[in-house]
């Protein structure tokens, strides 16, 4: 049956049958021109007086120009949330507390649409997941926050939470109003206010949350948001103010933030970097195995930290894996993110693309060897074939470093010993999955690997009541669930 189905992808693929394209409509979506730093619940024009453009990497069009914040702009941001606290957040009784989070929780809802539209623009990622997955996960991030902030002598029993003040918060670009939901939920409901800065290149979804909150009428002051670069990001770790950093990025940038706090009272929580092994048995279900393989890898075009970037299949069902998972490639839709039938959207930005790119080199000149789709390319925006290297060694650097984009590094195993210590040697720790029949070889995996996160016979399926963070390289702390508080509070 399997393999039937397999056949007719193939066959509808090579006599050239298409989906029709189904564009998602941009008219719920309004976009300013122009978009200036929210502060003390103002949009406010920057004291740097600078703008940069965000554009659309599909069609590498300009969607708006969005304020430089500099350092006076944080100073400014930073004085507005301490105000807040002081004199109003930590103050307000929890359960009042909670009814600014619900509705806020309840205005994404309302305009999950918009959001999903404006996500997909600016960043790329196909509407399906943004309108299916990112902007849902939202609404329940804020939600379940919401649930606990009047119930934390539950959450924390014979203990008191008290919150530790003004929160800086740094996000990147892979999912934009996700991460900036699953810091700003917690943050609210245990008192503290923020400071809230996005990736440069994907800044709009969380102006348009500022628009919410602003609607929900949340006290000034309490979320601030700012646009800028990396300087923006430097000028809020180091800011004396702030009691506690939250930073969800690259590897290399939260090592420079952890110098920058040695010896200061900040609190930190630090979500980095992945290359996340995805483990195939060959007692799998191997169809159902493949199916997660892509969409650990393809989701999100691979912008994703625990995307499973390798590969480990048993020898006895090595080829069949490889035939299979190739098959599978030629059918993923990749182009017009917009288009609800499409996989694999745009590249988060042409920096992005060619550091994948590089690494595309790199793997073919390590020795191993490259398979793409035959998919047809855009000719305007950033894309990226899905790609398989077979022959790939643990030395191999696309074994070993994070590419952060659609790329699958495959290796065979015969034991499980041999593939727990291939799986655990990278520098980084932050999830896995693990595909088997067998319920005794989870257990001997999960407890054997040392990664924050691991899935059995699924992939990248994230839910608010879950914590989420790594180990080594991938930094330290938790997001999500109960641990996603902890973060937030000093308890006595
Ligand atoms: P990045 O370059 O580290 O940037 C992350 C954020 O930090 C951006 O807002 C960035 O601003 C800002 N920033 C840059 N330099 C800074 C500095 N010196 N001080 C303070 N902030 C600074 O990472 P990215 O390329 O945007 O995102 C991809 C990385 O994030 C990947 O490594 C991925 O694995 C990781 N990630 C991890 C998780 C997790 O939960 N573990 C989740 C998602 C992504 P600009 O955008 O303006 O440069
Ligand atoms: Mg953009």
């Amino acid at each position: 049956m399997a393999t039937r189905k397999n056949n007719t992808l193939k066959l509808s693929f090579e006599t050239g049958w298409k989906y029709d394209p189904a564009p998602e409509s941009k008219s719920s979506a309004k976009i300013d021109p122009r978009y200036e730093l929210f502060i003390n619940g103002k949009f406010e024009k920057p004291l740097s007086k600078k703008y940069f453009n965000t554009i659309n990497p599909a069609t590498e069009e300009k969607l708006s120009e969005v304020a430089d914040a500099n350092v006076a702009d944080v100073n400014k941001a930073v004085k507005a949330a301490r105000n807040a606290y002081d004199k109003v957040w930590k103050k307000m009784p929890p359960k009042e507390r909670a009814k600014y989070i619900y509705r806020i929780a309840r205005m994404i809802q309302e305009r999950a649409r918009e959001f999903s539209v404006i996500e997909t623009l600016d960043g790329g990622k196909p509407i399906r997941e943004s309108r299916d997955v990112d902007i849902p996960l939202v609404a329940n991030h804020f939600f379940y926050y919401a649930g606990w902030a009047d119930k934390l002598e539950y959450a924390f029993p014979n203990r008191t939470a008290s919150p530790l003040g003004v929160a800086g918060q740094i996000i990147p670009w892979n999912f934009p109003l996700l991460m900036a939901a699953w810091k700003i939920a917690p943050a609210l409901a245990t008192g503290n206010t923020v400071v809230l800065k996005p990736a440069e290149t994907t800044p709009l979804t969380a102006l348009k949350l500022a628009e919410i909150i602003q609607e929900a009428d949340l006290p000034p002051g309490v979320v601030n948001i700012i646009t800028g670069a990396g300087a923006t990001g430097a000028a809020i770790v180091n800011h004396p103010d702030i009691n506690k950093i939250a930073f969800t990025g690259s590897t290399d940038v939260g090592k420079l933030i952890q110098r920058a706090v040695a010896g200061t009272n900040k609190k930190v929580t630090l979500e980095l970097g992945g290359k996340a092994a995805n483990i195939i048995f060959d007692d799998a279900p191997i169809d159902q195995a493949v199916e997660g393989i892509i969409n650990g890898i393809f989701f999100n075009q691979g912008h994703v930290c625990c995307a499973g970037s390798r590969l480990f299949v048993q020898e006895s069902v090595y080829k069949e894996v490889i035939r299979k998972l190739k098959d599978r490639l030629e059918t993923l839709i990749v182009g017009d993110p917009m288009d609800k039938n499409t996989d694999v959207g745009a590249i988060n930005s042409k920096q992005q693309l060619s550091n994948i790119h590089k690494y595309l080199k790199i793997g073919q000149q390590e020795g191993a060897e490259m398979y793409q789709s035959s998919c047809p390319l855009p000719s305007k925006g950033f894309f990226c074939r899905p790609t398989l290297f077979t022959g790939v060694s643990q030395s191999h650097r696309i074994s070993q470093e994070e590419i952060f984009g659609p790329v699958l590094a495959i290796q065979s195993f015969r034991t499980d010993d041999e593939v727990i210590e291939k799986a655990n040697n990278t520098p980084f720790g932050l999830s896995a999955g693990v595909w088997t029949d067998k319920g005794s070889k989870i257990f001997n995996l999960t407890t054997k690997m040392r990664a924050g996160v691991i899935w059995a016979n699924t992939y990248n399926k994230f839910d608010p009541t879950s914590p989420f963070g790594g180990y080594k390289e991938s930094g330290y702390g938790r997001e999500g669930g109960l641990h996603g508080l902890s973060a937030y509070v000093n308890l006595t």
